[in-house]
């Protein structure tokens, strides 16, 4: 978790690559989507590119499949769900049914200035077309309103582990991997 621009997908991949697990970015699903101008990609574009939240209803018929695939092939990483308070007890629902504990919830932390650097820099680079500057302040007012409260959720059940992560991406994840190692060491999962 973390707010745009905080390094979610760049972290998740390279997470995904160490640990031998799936990736799922629900923000790179629902791109593909658009490009692909997919029924679901119709029904999400506008909102995207105003940088407000898609419906739980889509987003959890676009990755249910892939979340089920996944965990039986022996767990995965999830990357932009859950993002509100409503999603995360549906998403701990879902797992409790489906007999899936989630192990860590990994927070990246980034002062707002810099995520506003990196946002700007990105949408040079990438031209993604939620990456201008008015879609991008709504995005960040989004993540403060319906994204942040989940800290406290996730510390109270003691998933939380807070990651700086202003540094470079190599650095980021060595910190990320090594506070699951502590985690698996004390826990034993
Ligand atoms: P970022 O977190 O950097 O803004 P993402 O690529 O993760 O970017 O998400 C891009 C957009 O996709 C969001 O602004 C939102 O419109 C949509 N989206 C992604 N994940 C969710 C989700 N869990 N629930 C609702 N909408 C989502």
């Amino acid at each position: 978790m973390g707010p745009p621009g905080s390094g979610k997908g760049t972290q998740g991949q390279r997470l995904g690559e160490a640990l031998g697990l799936d990736h799922i970015a629900v923000g790179d699903l629902l791109r593909a989507e658009v490009e692909a101008g997919t029924d679901l990609g119709h029904r999400v574009a506008a909102t995207m590119a105003s940088g407000d939240l898609i419906d739980d209803d889509l987003i959890i018929e676009l990755i249910g499949p892939l979340v089920r695939a996944a965990a039986d092939r022996g767990g995965f990483i999830l990357d932009g769900y859950p993002r509100t308070l409503t999603q995360a007890v549906v998403a701990r629902q879902a797992a409790s049914q489906a007999e899936v504990e989630a192990d860590i919830v990994v927070w990246l932390d980034v002062p707002a200035r810099q995520l506003i650097d990196r946002l700007v820099a990105r949408a040079t680079d990438e031209g993604r077309a939620d990456d201008n500057a008015e879609t991008v302040s709504r995005r960040l007012q989004v993540y403060e309103e319906a994204t942040r409260p989940l800290l406290d959720y996730y510390q109270g059940r003691g998933l939380l582990a807070t990651i700086e992560a202003s540094g470079d991406p190599a650095s980021v994840t060595d910190a990320i991997l090594a506070t699951i190692d502590t985690r698996r060491a004390a826990t034993g999962r």
